[in-house]
C-alpha cells in the first residue's frame, strides 16, 4: 500500500510516497510554498513519478507551515513530530536535530525512542534561517545551490558582524566593494547562520548524535561551520529537505496499517 507525506513549507512544497511504510517510491520538491500552487504541483509530480493516481494512496498526511490549508490530506500533523519521525527512521541514533528551513530554525531534542522530548525555535528573525542565505545569494548573484562550492574555496572566512539581515546585507555589499573575495564572503555568510543556530542548539543542550535537516542542511558550508561551532560531527542525508514529508508518510502508514498514528 502507498502512503503520501506532503510538507508545505514557507518556501518549498515537498512530497514523499512510501510503499508499505518502508520503500521510498517517489519524491518531489517544488520551490513554491504555502498559499501558492506549489503543493498541488508537488503532489501532481510525485504521483507521476510513482506512476500511480491519488486513489491509490491509502493515507495522506500533511505537515509544515501550510498544512491546515491543504484539504486533500486525511490528517495533518505538526512539522516537529514529522521531522523527528523522518530523521529517526533514517538515523535511529540521532538525539538532536537542527532543522533550518526557509523562514525558521528549530532544534529538537529526541528521547531514546526517537520521540521529541523538547524543542526551541527561532521564527522571529531572518538571520539564522534560509531567508538570510537566499537574500545574500541574491546580492552576490549566485544560485542557492552554489554557496556550498564557493564556501569550500574560501581562503579566509569573512567576518559578518551584523546580526540583523538588513544590516548584514549592507555589510556584505560594502565588503564586496572593498575587494573581499566572493568565496570568503560566502563562507562568512554560512558561518553567520551556523553561529546563530548553534547558540539555539547550545541552549537546549547537545546530545549526540546530531543531524541537520531542512533545506539549509543541503549547504555543506553551513554544515561544516556548524560542526566547528558545536564541536560535534553532523549527520547528513541527501533526504534532509524531505525529512518532514518522509515523517508524514510514515505517520500515514501507521494510520493506514493499524488504524492509528499519533502527533
Ligand atoms: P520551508 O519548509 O520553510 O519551505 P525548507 O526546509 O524547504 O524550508 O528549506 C528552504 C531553504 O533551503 C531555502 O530558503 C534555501 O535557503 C535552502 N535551499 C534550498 N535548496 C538548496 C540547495 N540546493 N542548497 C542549499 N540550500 C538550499
Amino acid at each position: 500500500m502507498y502512503t503520501l507525506g506532503i510538507d508545505i513549507g514557507s518556501t518549498t512544497s515537498k512530497c514523499v510516497i512510501l510503499k508499505d511504510g518502508t520503500e521510498i517510491t517517489a519524491t518531489s520538491m517544488v520551490v513554491a510554498g504555502t498559499g501558492t500552487k506549489g503543493p498541488e504541483e508537488a503532489l501532481k509530480e510525485v504521483l507521476e513519478k510513482a506512476g500511480i493516481t491519488r486513489e491509490s494512496i491509502g493515507a495522506a498526511v500533511a505537515t509544515g507551515y501550510g498544512r491546515k490549508l491543504f484539504t486533500e490530506a486525511d490528517r495533518e500533523i505538526s512539522e516537529l513530530s514529522c521531522h523527528a519521525r523522518g530523521v529517526h527512521y533514517i538515523f535511529p541514533q540521532v538525539r538532536t536535530i537542527i532543522d533550518i528551513g526557509g523562514q525558521d530554525a528549530k532544534v529538537l531534542a529526541l528521547n531514546d525512542q526517537g520521540r521529541m522530548a523538547n524543542f526551541l525555535m527561532n521564527d522571529k528573525c531572518a538571520a539564522g534561517t534560509g531567508r538570510f542565505l537566499d537574500v545574500m545569494a541574491g546580492i552576490l548573484q549566485l544560485e542557492i545551490g552554489d554557496l556550498e562550492k564557493l564556501a569550500a574555496q574560501a581562503e579566509s572566512v569573512a567576518k559578518i558582524s551584523s546580526t540583523c539581515t538588513v544590516f548584514a546585507e549592507s555589510e556584505v555589499i560594502s565588503q564586496l566593494a572593498g575587494g573581499v573575495e566572493t568565496p570568503d564572503l560566502v563562507a562568512g555568510i554560512c558561518q553567520s547562520v551556523a553561529a546563530r543556530v548553534a547558540s539555539l542548539a547550545k541552549r537546549i543542550g547537545i546530545r549526540e548524535e546530531v543531524c541537520m535537516s531542512g533545506g539549509v542542511a543541503r549547504n555543506g558550508g553551513v554544515r561544516s561551520a556548524m560542526e566547528k561551532e558545536l564541536g560535534v560531527k553532523i549527520r547528513y542525508s541527501p533526504l534532509a529537505q524531505l525529512m518532514g514529508a518522509l515523517g508524514a508518510a510514515l505517520y500515514g502508514w501507521d494510520q493506514a496499517d493499524k488504524g492509528q498514528g499519533s502527533t
